[in-house]
Formats: C-alpha cells, sequence, structure tokens
C-alpha cells in the first residue's frame, strides 16, 4: 500500500497513558463532541474474553495482543475510532492517525488511583510508570514522531482544554489521497 492510512473517510485516534490519566474521561467527552466510537479496550478485553486469564502478581487480565488486534481490525479499516488503552506498542501503526499520551502530577495521580482503591506495589508500579514517562517512550518507539503529542491531565480544565484541542483535529482531518 502506498498511504499507511488510505482507505480511511474518518481518524482514528489513540488515547494512552497510564492508569488514572484521565484516558476513559477524555475519551467519552472526545466521542460525544466528534461521533467517533469510543474503544475502552480494557472493557474489551474483559467482555470478550480477549485474554490469557488473571495475573495475580500485577491483579489484571494477562490482554491476549494477538485476539484484541483480531477483534480491532475491521473496525480500525473502517477508521473512526478512539482507542482508549494503557498500553500501545502491539497495535499496528497505520491504525492510527493521532496517538495521544495523557500525563498527570504524580501527587494528583496517587490521590486518583488510591481512591479507585489501587494500594501497595500496584499504586507505587503506577506512579513510577508515570514518573518514567513509560507510556510516552512507549509511543514515541511506536509510532511516527509527528503523530504523538503528550496532554497534560491535572484537572477539569485541562480535560475541557484536551477535548477541545482533539475535537478540532479530527473536525480539521482530511483522508489521505490513495
Ligand atoms: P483512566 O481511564 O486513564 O484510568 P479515568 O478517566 O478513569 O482514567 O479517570 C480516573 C479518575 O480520575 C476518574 O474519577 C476521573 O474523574 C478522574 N480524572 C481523570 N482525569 C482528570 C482530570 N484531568 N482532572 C480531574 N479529574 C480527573
Ligand atoms: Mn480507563
Amino acid at each position: 500500500m502506498a498511504q499507511s492510512s488510505s482507505g480511511r473517510k474518518k481518524p482514528n485516534v489513540l488515547v494512552t497513558g497510564t492508569p488514572g490519566t484521565g484516558k476513559t474521561t477524555t475519551s467519552s467527552f472526545l466521542a460525544e463532541a466528534t461521533q467517533l466510537r469510543h474503544v475502552n479496550v480494557g472493557d474489551l478485553v474483559r467482555d470478550k474474553n480477549l485474554h490469557d486469564g488473571w495475573h495475580e502478581q500485577f491483579d489484571c487480565h494477562v490482554i491476549n495482543e494477538d485476539l484484541v488486534c483480531d477483534e480491532l481490525e475491521d473496525m480500525m479499516e473502517e477508521g473512526g475510532n478512539i482507542v482508549d488503552y494503557h498500553g500501545c506498542d502491539f497495535f499496528p501503526e497505520r491504525w492510527f492517525d493521532r496517538v495521544v499520551v495523557l500525563q498527570t502530577e504524580n501527587s494528583v495521580l496517587y490521590d486518583r488511583l488510591s481512591k479507585r482503591g489501587y494500594t501497595g506495589a500496584k499504586l507505587t508500579n503506577n506512579i513510577e510508570c508515570e514518573i518514567f514517562q513509560v507510556l510516552l517512550e512507549e509511543a514515541k518507539d511506536s509510532y511516527p514522531e509527528d503523530i504523538v503529542v503528550a496532554l497534560r491531565s491535572d484537572t477539569i480544565d485541562d480535560i475541557n482544554r484536551n477535548v477541545a484541542t482533539l475535537t478540532d483535529w479530527v473536525r480539521n482531518w482530511c483522508p489521505k489521497p490513495e
């Protein structure tokens, strides 16, 4: 194929970041504003059993990346999706027109995750993930630099601004010539 994103009439956006940075909140507002489809990968994995069981140590499902990609392929080909997940290196590069990495100040994130019931290693692992910018590095390693954008997500104002910025971007997006 000559163009990596040819054929899509609407863009695909990936919203990634450490758990608690606001991916699901941001994605659902963005879906409402743009009429794109919000795909919450965590929910999909659970609902369609796209996993290889439960990871006792990390207290989460062991996601089966091949099953997830097979499940999403047709939808992604069609375009018009907002994919919400705390990982991004196993999706095909050609799927996305924009990769958004949400970032949250450590103490703010700590409070959010504590409220969600995270404690011990699960809490500290996620805070370290944010401190070391693991998701930003993963996104930069996996996608072209010019489609990756890091956005701050500390406050409600940040969410509103991020949704407005991304809505503008979606509305101005043009399909690539084939
Ligand atoms: P994620 O999907 O990345 O795990 P969520 O969207 O579920 O994060 O947000 C986790 C919690 O933090 C929710 O209670 C949400 O309301 C709150 N939250 C997320 N982002 C922000 C923000 N920028 N400002 C204030 N609260 C936020
Ligand atoms: Mn979420």
